[in-house]
This record gives structure tokens, sequence and C-alpha cells, in this order.
């Protein structure tokens, strides 16, 4: 009897929990920031069920279903955010899985991982235990050179040869890349990050070939030999820093990059109304591929250098603001996504350069962090607040449409469903 009892004891405990787990929570009285029109609705109440929005309405809810009711009175209700630009292997994994904890409560609730060791991320994500955010993984295609020489290389391929797995790819020639992106995509890699050392052909090929598997692929700005023209032009959804951009203005820069990187960074062109650029912008637009601008890693960089750099710095910020004038989309990224020395959560800090320095309203700020990516990454249940989409969800003590520095005012985190304490 007394071991029947321990027995129900434990059920009743087990099936308590996993209630919390599996039901919901409503959320009542909150304003919800719609990006989509860019206003603030009132008075909302919002159910969530097994992980994902079920509700939303003006009723109120509160005696549904038991679920646990959170007072939303006087709070702003946003999507998740999304730092579309971070590297999960810059530094020991405990270091790493503490910053994305720290992330996550911050309220980033995605993060594009640009090429880390994927094994180890396929590790944390499976462990039920870790409150990180979802880490959107891909794959470095690359070629050789770069894949022998790069510690990041090293550092990403979990004791393999870098160049010769799933996730770390070197590109030789253009035979194989059917069979890559099918490893790839059987790897569970949800996109491919083209990175350097690739000619135009080889660029083409792997964009066309992934658009067969219905894959994505993105770039950093310079892949060279293959030129940011080439590479706005080849079928990729978005190109990384705007800073790396500004090569495209100087013919010799652009030839000489990929054998001179340090130097030709403190390349400072003076002409942003230049035929180059004017062809950039054009081709970007044409092509419809976001811009992933990293201005914060752009100005922690200037001022670790110093120099001429104000004057390249602004050329960043003003380059930026000429792709987002001319309707482009951005994306928000930080290439960096935790301050070493004050242990912020830079995604807040890289909106509010794209809001004070590139011009983008508070409103296109927010929409960097969440539907556009949404859109360019073709996440779809990710990104608004909104019946049947995942509730990744940052409650705001603030609103941010009156001031972007308001998304680092949180109240509270929602991650699939769950209530982060
Ligand atoms: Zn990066």
């Amino acid at each position: 009897m007394k071991r029947l009892l321990t027995v129900l004891l434990l059920l009743s405990v087990f099936a308590c929990g996993q209630a919390q787990d599996i039901n919901g929570l409503i959320i009542s009285n909150i304003s919800i920031v719609d990006l989509e029109k860019g206003s603030v609705v009132p008075n909302q109440s919002v159910k969530i069920s097994e992980g994902r929005i079920t509700q939303i309405d003006d009723i109120g809810h509160q005696a549904e279903d038991d679920f646990p009711v959170i007072d939303g009175t006087g709070k702003y209700l946003i999507p998740g955010l999304m730092d579309c630009h971070v590297h999960t292997t810059a530094g020991p994994p405990n270091v790493l899985i503490s910053q994305l904890e720290k992330a996550l409560k911050d309220g980033v609730t995605m993060v594009r991982d640009m090429g880390g060791d994927a094994v180890m991320i396929n590790e944390w994500q499976k462990d039920e235990n870790l409150e990180i955010p979802t880490i959107y993984t891909s794959a470095i295609f690359a070629g050789k050179s770069w894949m022998n020489n790069d510690r990041r290389a090293l550092m990403s391929a979990h004791r393999t040869t870098p160049g010769t797995t799933a996730w770390l790819r070197s590109i030789d020639s253009t035979e194989k890349i059917d069979q890559y992106l099918d490893e790839a995509k059987a790897f569970g890699l949800n996109g491919i990050k083209v990175y350097a050392d690739l000619t135009a052909e080889k660029l083409n090929k792997i964009t066309d070939k992934a658009s067969e598997r219905d894959m994505i692929v993105y770039a950093h700005a310079t892949v060279y030999p293959a030129t940011p023209i080439e590479v706005v032009t080849s079928g990729v959804v978005s190109v990384s820093h705007s800073e790396r951009l500004l090569t495209v203005l100087d013919e010799k820069v652009a030839q000489t990059y990929h054998l001179d990187q340090n130097n030709n960074r403190n390349y400072i062109p003076e002409d942003l109304n230049s035929q180059p650029v004017i062809n950039l912008i054009d081709a970007m637009k044409q092509n419809n591929v976001a811009l992933d601008a990293t201005l914060l890693v752009s100005k922690i960089r200037s001022e670790q250098i110093g120099d001429n750099q104000d004057s390249r710095l602004k050329t960043v910020y003003a380059l930026t603001r000429k792709i987002y004038e001319a309707g482009i989309m951005v994306l928000a990224g930080t290439d960096y996504m935790i301050e070493r020395e004050s242990g912020a959560t830079n995604l807040h800090d890289e909106l509010i350069l794209l809001v004070e320095k590139a011009g983008l309203s508070n409103l296109d700020a927010l929409r960097a962090a969440t539907i556009n990516p949404a859109e360019v990454f073709k996440l779809d249940g990710y990104g608004q607040v909104a019946i049947g989409k995942i509730a990744d969800l940052v409650l705001l003590n603030s609103n941010p449409l009156d001031k972007i520095a308001n998304t680092k005012d949180v109240f509270l985190v929602i991650k699939n469903g769950k209530r982060l304490d």
C-alpha cells in the first residue's frame, strides 16, 4: 500500500510538472506592439497553449483552463528579438552558454549563428535544461585557403579537419556542390553562409543548387574573388557588414582585398554618390538582398583602433543610411552578442545605432530584429505576435515605438510558451 501511494504521489507530481509545461499561459490586459501596422493595440488578452499563441482579443480569459495569468497592465508585448549575426564558437562552451542565457533573459529568443561548431550546437539545442535562444545554424562554404588558414575554421571543426564536414565545407570545384548541399540539409543546418575565397562561378552554382532544394544562402560582404556586386546578384538573401561593402568603392581595394585584408580595412572612401555605390544599391534592391549591417562591431573596432577611424565609421553609418533609404531591408546583427566588459546584450545597442546613425525609425529597427529576419530566413512561426505563431515573446515595461532603447526595459521573457524566471 505504501509503495502504491508513493507511485501515485510520484505520478501526480509528474502530472503537475507536465501540466505546467504543456498547458499554457494567459497574458491579460497588455498593449501589443503591432509591427506590421506600427501601432499599439491596448487592453489585449493573449492566450498561449502548448508553446503557441492560440487566441488574442480584448475579452480576457482569466477563468479558462486554469492557466496561470500574467498581469500585463502597463506592459508592452513584442515578439522575441533575433540577433541575426552571432558566433557561438568564440570562446569556451561554458562561457558561450552563459552568454546565450544572458541574451535570452534580455529578450533575444533567436540567434543566427554564422557558422560555429554544429555538433556542439545540436547538443545544446537538445538539452532541455538549457534556457538559451533558438539557434539558427549555418554551414560555411568557403575556399580551401580560408578553411586551411583561419583559426575560426579550426575552432568550429569539432576535432575534424576543417572543410571536410557538412557544416564546414571547402569548395574546391563546382562538381560536388549538390552533394555538399544535400549533406548540409541532412545534418539539419538551416542555411548556407558563403564566406571567402569563392569565384562568382562557384557562388552562382551554390545559390542555384540551393534554391532547387529550397535552401537559403547568405554571404559575408566580401567573398573575393567574387566581388560585392557579384555576391548581391548571385541569389543570396542577405549580406553582412556595411563596413565590408565599402571596398566596392575602390577597384584597387576590391582586387587586392583578399590578399591584404588588414591593410585594406583602413581604406576610407570619399564619395558615396559614386557609380559603384549606386550600382551596388540598385543590385541589392533588384535582387531583394537584405543588409545585416553590424554597426556596433564597426563602432567598437573603431574605438579600439583610433586614428582615422572616425571618418571611416561615419562613412559606414552613411552607407547604411543610404541603403536603408533606398528601401532595402535591414537586419539587426551584432557579430558580438555580449559586450565582454560590461556583460550587456549588444543587440539593443545595435538597434539604437540603427536608429541614431542610420536613420531607421524605431519601428523599422524593431522590424530588423523580428519580422524582417522571419521573412528573409523563412521562419514562418516567428517574428510576430499573432495567432498560430510560436510563443517567443517579450514583455517590456515601456513602449519601444516611443524610444528604441526601451527594448532594454525587459519585464519578462516567454520562450516556447514558457515563462522564464
Ligand atoms: Zn561575423
